[in-house]
């Protein structure tokens, strides 16, 4: 070993004793405090805050807000056209109907991934998955992110979460530290799988109202986002829901476009599955009026910025290769999802242009009157529509490691697929006003400019086909990506979820 390697080593060795030194302290002295923080639940610090951040975010003046309240309520896995607000043929959402005579409704509102993490933390940042670079399970949130909430907390807002999707859990994603409650308490036996744990729709809302009538300080404006985990997959309504659908002629499929977890012993008639997906939309419809209610009651209502959307949606049974899932392309049955707006100064209509849902975090701070940062995506709602077409990604069916992207048009949507290459393999176009089902694939002329737009996002994207370099190792079959770090339980999660095999 050479001198200059010796002196190096120990140079680590002494740094590595300080940073040893240094963390028991840390710990040390919060056990000798009490002030170990829970996981689920837990208040944050501004100290914890203040690191977490690049030292441009706090450099830049930030004003004080006087409110609204804002509630943002996202629900896992709800596709817009199973909505009677979008003209569904069964009355699956009375309540969000209700609310809609109040609101700002968007036709076209597009996800920017067919799966959770990606859009989640797109809906919380207002930046598309390439800029955020969330694109799998498992992929902690990095500093260079700055959320909505931290936004609003810095504006002095009282921030909580309320999250019932396991893939949301602090562990899994990291968002626990962007707000001062991060409830994300997931430990109700599910009826037929009970060794797996779930949080229904009601135990979200009352998770929800507890914090409101609760921990909430009336003296703050308060910013509480909550995410219902049904109606995802395996559809198992409560024994009370609302509704109880019925269809006359099977549709029997093959057993082999069932993936494991959302199979019913024996049951081939595919109609059976949308019924009871359909029953999971009216039960948390039902538990949405509740919060809804309960909002007004407490009296924050009037004032507040509302805002209802979902994470992606779910295909039925138009999938190519797999049915009652989602995650493995980019059409309308998965990336099209409802949005509404609520707020006093906004125009209750309809509003035919498509919009994003990174447009979310933009919408909510201009209503708040706080400056809105130049890195996001997203174009505020709460005035004229911003005419650009709303981009979203995921992962390839068809080829592992193989991403796919697209633009929505008002009438058309083109979609390029790629590897690692940053090179576009093959491209694709639909008309959306006569193959509203995407049957019909139509040539991409490269000269167009949608196409060249796409063309310049894949080439300066870090990780073109989706996958970040350094996780590139924990990639799993089944189309769905995990970070490496995942451990056996989160890998067991993920399979009862239906992302991994
Ligand atoms: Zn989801």
């Amino acid at each position: 070993m050479s001198s200059h390697s010796r002196s190096r080593m120990a140079l680590i060795a002494t740094r590595t004793a300080i940073i040893i030194v240094l963390a028991v302290g840390v710990l040390v002295g919060l056990c000798f405090w009490g002030a170990l923080p829970e996981k689920a639940g837990a208040s944050n610090s501004d100290s914890a805050s203040r690191e977490l951040f690049p030292a441009e975010f706090h450099r830049v003046e930030m004003p004080q807000a006087k409110g609204p309240h804002v509630l943002l309520i996202s629900v896992d896995t709800l596709r817009a056209d199973h909505m009677s607000l979008y003209g569904y043929r069964r009355p699956t959402t009375p309540r969000i109907d209700q609310f809609a005579k109040s609101s700002r409704v968007f036709d076209r509102a597009y996800a920017t991934a067919p799966f959770t993490p990606p859009s989640v933390v797109s809906m919380l940042t207002g930046r598309y998955p390439y800029n955020h670079r969330v694109r799998m399970f498992w992929q902690r949130v990095t500093a260079e992110n700055i959320t909505v909430a931290d936004h609003l907390r810095r504006a002095g807002y009282q921030t909580a979460a309320v999250v019932s999707n396991v893939v949301l859990s602090d562990d899994a994603c990291g968002l626990g530290i962007r707000f001062e409650h991060y409830d994300d308490q997931v430990s109700e036996p599910e009826p037929r799988r009970p060794h797996m744990r779930e949080r229904r729709a009601a135990g979200t809302t009352d998770a929800a109202i507890a914090w409101l009538t609760g921990t909430r300080d009336a003296n703050k404006p308060s910013f509480l986002w909550v995410h219902y985990n049904d109606p995802h997959g395996p559809y198992t309504p409560p024994d009370d829901a609302p509704v109880d659908f019925t269809h006359d002629q099977p549709k029997l499929i093959a057993e082999d476009r069932l993936l494991e977890y959302v199979k019913e012993p024996g049951l081939l008639d595919g109609l059976e599955y949308v019924d009871r997906y359909d029953e999971e939309i009216a039960y948390v419809d039902r538990e949405i009026g509740r919060l809804l209610d309960a909002y007004t009651s407490i009296g924050l209502a009037d004032d507040a910025l509302i805002i209802l959307t979902a994470d992606h949606g779910e295909q039925m049974m138009e999938g190519e290769r797999f049915f009652f899932c989602h995650g493995y392309n980019v059409h309308e049955s998965v990336i099209h999802v409802p949005l509404l707006v609520r707020y006093k100064s906004m125009p209750v209509e309809r509003v035919a242009q498509p919009v994003s849902i990174v447009d979310i975090v933009p919408t909510i701070l201009e209503v708040a009157g706080l400056p809105i940062p130049g890195e996001l995506d997203g174009y505020s709602l709460a005035r004229g529509i911003h005419d650009r077409p709303p981009y979203a990604e995921g992962p390839d069916a068809e080829v592992k490691g193989r991403l796919i992207r697209t633009f929505v048009y008002a009438d058309r949507k083109i979609v390029v697929q790629h590897g690692r290459s940053n090179i576009p393999r093959r491209s694709w176009a639909y008309d959306l006003r006569s193959d509203p089902h995407e049957s019909n694939p139509l040539p991409v002329d490269p000269a167009e400019s949608a196409y060249i737009a796409m063309e310049q996002i894949i080439r300066g994207d870090p990780d073109p086909a989706g996958q970040p370099t350094t996780y590139a190792k924990g990639i799993r079959p089944t189309g769905a990506a995990v970070a490496d770090h995942a451990d056996h339980d989160a890998l067991r999660t993920l399979r009862s979820l239906g992302y991994v095999e």
